[in-house]
This record gives structure tokens, sequence and C-alpha cells, in this order.
């Protein structure tokens, strides 16, 4: 037996660090074409040729497989995502410096290409990081420039991306080096603020969806107190009423027994509803619910004995088609039992005469597919939006005056949200509608 509880969330640094490693991939692919079309189609002179380009290229690809494996442990990513970050942000302005030594230094048209990767780190970065990496990608190419001008470092000028021919003068140096430090940091810093009031709001958001998720659970225990408290008078005031409808209390006048039989009807609905109640404010309020594997096999089998006679008095053709190595899938016994129970009743419940239920199911790699299919009234289009919704009933099925309490969807929704599943509807009304639904295989016979 196993505790199931709510799917772990991917910690939100990771995410940005995955999001940023994508970007990475465009960054390195746009280097070769930009250099490539560059040369082809512009008629620039690279004084090296490609090879300082490519090599950029290549060795950016290389580190971001590298960040990529990395990010995907997620114990390691978790614990060390602000280095990984740091070290990352580190290597692209590296990166980006040596292009720009390639590519004329201070004069390259491109330098603004680092305010891509200041927007970048405040994002992603605290506001102490992202002082320490302007001044770093700051300090970069004020190196460059001054190393190319006192001639410690060859200067390439690239012939037709700027007019200057000769290594820059000084005054255009201090100048470009000027335009440049302030634009990344005012830009940087416009970043961060913006990113750290997201943060916030982000932050802030999600402690209110924690505080009304737990409001919302301390609802439903209320509502499984109140429901499990009904559950006995009512059952009680329903075998009161078959004492008297089945003659056992002896003779009643034809017009008392109608009244009864009413009552006794009545009575049954209110059953059905609380114990539909009990159920859905039970799974709502439980934060976890012990788990097993489970043969599907066996499921089936149970529901069908259950609506068997149900469908015989509609002369209804129950099928099964699950194959023999079905895997056994991973949840807690009674809610997969009751999530089957519910949408076969439903298949019963809402198709006619000689008509025909069937459960499916195969294997698709770490989940089981199951589909419920019936040839009965179908849902009209309009109401499919809405029928996992609580105590909704369409239209169609309250004309026909078939019962229910409208709480099966919701319940069978629920079902599959604590379990890690996911289910959709196809349905064409009066041809019939097919339910498919997914559940995670159990580890041990994972396939
Ligand atoms: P109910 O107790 O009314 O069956 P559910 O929550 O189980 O409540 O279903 C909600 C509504 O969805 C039903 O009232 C019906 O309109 C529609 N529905 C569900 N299953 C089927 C089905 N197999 N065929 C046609 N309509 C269905």
């Amino acid at each position: 037996m196993k505790v199931l509880s709510a799917p772990a969330v991917p910690g939100r640094a990771v995410e940005r660090t995955a999001w940023f490693i994508r970007l990475r991939w465009y960054a390195a692919a746009g280097i070769v074409v930009f250099a490539v079309a560059g040369q082809s189609l512009l008629g620039l002179h690279f004084p090296l040729g490609l090879a300082p380009y490519l090599a950029v290229a290549l060795c950016v690809a290389l580190y971001n497989g590298v960040f990529l494996v990395l990010n995907r442990q997620a114990e390691l990513a978790q614990r060390w995502s602000g280095r990984l970050t740091t070290v990352q942000v580190i290597l692209d302005i590296l990166a980006l410096t040596i292009l720009m030594h390639f590519g004329g230094g201070v004069e390259n048209p491109f330098v603004s290409f680092y305010l891509f990767h200041g927007i970048i780190m405040a994002i992603l970065l605290p506001w102490r990081s992202v002082v320490l990496h302007v001044l770093f990608a700051s300090a970069c190419l004020t190196g460059v420039a001054i190393a190319e001008s006192i001639g410690k470092l060859e200067h390439y000028h690239i012939v037709g991306v700027c007019q200057m021919a000769h290594m820059p003068k000084w005054r255009f140096v201090t100048i470009a080096l000027f335009a440049f430090i302030t634009t990344l940091t005012v830009t940087a810093f416009l970043a961060a603020s913006i990113a750290g009031r997201l943060h916030n709001r982000e932050r802030e958001l999600e402690k209110t969806n924690a505080a009304l998720a737990e409001q919302d659970r301390i609802k439903s225990q209320y509502v499984m107190r109140v429901a499990h408290d009904l559950a006995e008078p009512a059952s009680m005031i329903t075998s009161c009423l078959k004492l008297v409808t089945q003659g056992l209390v002896g003779p009643v006048p034809p017009k008392t027994l109608d009244m009864v039989q009413r009552a006794e009807h009545k009575s049954e609905y209110l059953g059905h509803l609380i114990k539909d109640l009990l159920s859905l404010s039970a799974i709502k309020a439980e934060r976890a619910v012990t788990t097993a594997e489970i043969d599907l096999h066996d499921v089936v089998n149970t529901v069908f004995e259950e609506v068997q006679l149900h469908a015989a008095e509609k002369n209804l053709t129950l099928e099964q088609d699950l194959p023999e190595d079905l895997p056994a899938i991973h949840g807690n016994l009674g809610a997969i039992h009751e999530l089957f129970g519910n949408l076969v009743t439903n298949a019963v419940k809402y198709t006619l005469v000689n008509g025909r239920v069937a459960v499916c199911a195969s294997n698709s790699g770490g989940e089981v597919v199951v589909t419920v299919e019936d040839d009965g009234v179908g849902i009209p289009a309009d109401a499919i939006p809405h029928i996992f919704e609580e105590f909704y009933r369409a239209d169609n099925v309250m004309a026909e005056a078939v019962e229910g309490t409208g709480l099966g969807l919701s319940i069978v929704e629920q079902i599959l949200h604590t379990h890690g599943g996911k289910i959709w509807v196809q349905s064409d009304e009066s041809k019939g509608t097919t339910f498919s639904f997914t559940l995670p295989v159990a580890k041990e016979t994972h396939v």
C-alpha cells in the first residue's frame, strides 16, 4: 500500500531555467544563420571567415546540452538552480563577448544583444545577481574595447557592416561604451523591477490559491459530515416506507398506498443524492488516499455484475474488451471502482432498449486508456461543456424523466484528478456517447 498525494509541481526556478535553455538553442542556431547569411546574402567580409562563429555556436550548443541534462536531474536542478543559472549567464556573456570581438568589438551593431541577456537575467535572478551580471557584461565589453584600442587584441573590422575602416577612435569607443553600459543598466533594472512585481504578484496568487483550496477542503469536510448524518435517517425512512408499500404492516387503502409509494420513490432519490454528496465531498476533503495496484479486469467484472439486472431489464448487451496482458493501474480501489461504476451506470441508464454498452482498454506507454461506449440517447452539443459541473443534467435526459443527481461525472472527474488521469467525451445526440479516460500504470508493471 502506498499513499497517493497531489503530483509534485516542478519548482518554478527549474521551469524558468528550462525556458532559458530552450531559448539558447535558438541563439546557437541564430549565430550560424546570421554568419552564413551575412557572408552569402549580404556580402559581408569576415576577416577570419566563418570558423570563429561556427566554433562559438558549437560551444554554446554543447554547454546548453550539458545544462539540459543537469536541469533534468530534478533534485540537483532544484538545489542548484540559482548557481546553474549564474554559470549559464556567465558563459553566455563570454560567448557573446567573443562574438562581439570577432565582429568588430564595440563598433559591432549587434552589441545591443547584451540587452536581451540583461532582460533574461532580470527575470531569472535576484537583484544582487542582476547588478553583478550587468557589471560583468559591461566589464567584458569594456575590456575587449580597451584591449583592441591599445593593440593587445586584434581588431577585426567587418567590411560592409561599419563605415570606419580603421581602429575606432577613443572618443567613439568612450561614447559607444557609455551608451552601451547605460542602456544595459537601465534595461536590466527596469526588467528586474517589473519581474520583481510579477514574482510578488505570483506569490500572492499562489498563497490565495492555497488558502482557497484549504477553505474548499474545509467546506467539503462540513458537507461530508452533514451528508454522513443524513444518510442513516434517510435510509431508515426508505426502509419504513418499503415495509408499508410491500404490505408487511398490513393492508393500506389504494390512495394512501399511492402516496406512500411516491414518498418511497423520493426517499430513494434522497438516498442516492446523499451517497453522491458523501462521495464527492470525501474525495475533495481528503488530502491523501491509500493506493495499491489494481487489476482492471476485476473492476469491470464487478461493475458489470452490479448493473446486470438493470441492463437485462432493457435487454442491453454488455461487452468488454480488455487485453489479457493489460498492466495493473495504480490507484485507490474504492475510488476506481466508483469511477467505473458511475460511467457504466450512466451508459446503462441513458441507453434505450436493445442497446449496447462496451468497456475497452489499451495500454499506451505509462498509462491505460479506457473507453466506456454506448449507443444511447447521447449528449446535446451545447450540454457537453457542462456535464462535469456539479448538479448539471442535460435537457434531453430531464425530458425523458430519467432520474439522476447530476453528481456522478463530478465524482468521476475528481477521482481522475487525484489519480493524475484525464477524461474526455465524444457524443452525438441519439447516436451514442463515448467517455475516454487515462489512468497511470503501476510502476512495477510499467512496460
Ligand atoms: P446523472 O446523475 O444525471 O447521471 P452525471 O453527473 O452522472 O449525473 O451526468 C451528468 C449528465 O451528463 C447527465 O445528466 C446526462 O445529461 C449526461 N450524461 C452522462 N453520461 C451520459 C451518457 N452515457 N449518455 C448520455 N448522457 C450522459
